[in-house]
């Protein structure tokens, strides 16, 4: 049990010291500590060594996980893809969406996102090294889709996610972080209010920061190996 408060200490000292050698304010990076797959018992000893913000990529373990700990210091973030059918379970339950990657499940969620839970914060995925295998809008895409969601009601365009391809040098690594970065420069210059890039995970959180990473996406490292 003394492993993931120990863990989540190191990492903290390391996010706060990372972005102090990037020039950035030691607290503009937050932790989102990725518990997939990691049992309630490591998530509630999360929560009790402070953290706050945690992230599950499927919807049905998310919720389970969301009903059965009813911490409501907690912020549930979804971070997987989001199929269109699932997107009023995710409205209800979770506080933001770091995935959206078509107008039409941004849409659902601002119908069916219950009034009285507030915006729904957005961010939309990017997919930055246009693999295949994942999902995510082009460079090219992205614009267009912000213009449109922010003019849809209950959701809040945060900004930006993306999920690049592994690399183990960290110059590479930063390559697309970089270029996140810059749409959302882009984004900000066409009058869209973005303040969120959600990037950087176990592997990569360094160059991640580095790039301007607000949100880094951790789970191995907090958590360790998932079962
Ligand atoms: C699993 C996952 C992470 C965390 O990955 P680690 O390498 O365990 O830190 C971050 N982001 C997304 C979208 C994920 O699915």
């Amino acid at each position: 049990m003394i492993r993931v408060t120990e863990n989540l200490r190191k990492i903290r000292n390391l996010l706060a010291e990372t972005a102090e050698n990037a020039g950035r304010s030691r607290d503009s990076v937050k932790l989102l500590a990725v518990s997939k797959k990691q049992p309630i018992s490591a998530i509630v000893e999360a929560a009790s060594a402070g953290q706050r913000d945690f992230g599950e990529n499927q919807v049905q373990e998310g919720i389970d996980k969301i009903t059965e700990i009813a911490d409501p210091r907690i912020t549930w973030h979804f971070i997987g893809h989001l199929q269109t059918n699932k997107t009023r379970a995710v409205a209800e339950h979770f506080a933001w969406v770091h995935s959206v990657d078509r107008l039409k499940t941004a849409r659902r969620l601002s119908d069916q996102r219950p009034a009285e839970l507030g915006d729904l914060n957005v961010c939309i995925q990017v997919n930055v090294d246009e693999e295949a295998s994942k999902s995510g809008v082009s460079f090219g895409e992205a614009r267009e889709l912000a213009a449109a969601i922010v003019e849809l009601p209950r959701l809040r365009l945060r900004g930006l996610m993306c999920l690049p391809a592994v690399r183990s040098d960290h110059e590479a690594q930063r390559r697309p972080f970089r270029r996140l970065r810059e749409l959302g420069d882009d984004l900000r210059d066409a009058g869209i209010p973005v303040d969120t890039l959600s990037m950087g995970m176990s592997d990569d959180f360094r160059a991640a920061i580095v790039e301007g990473s607000t949100i880094v996406r951790i789970g191995t490292a907090v958590f360790g190996p998932r079962s």
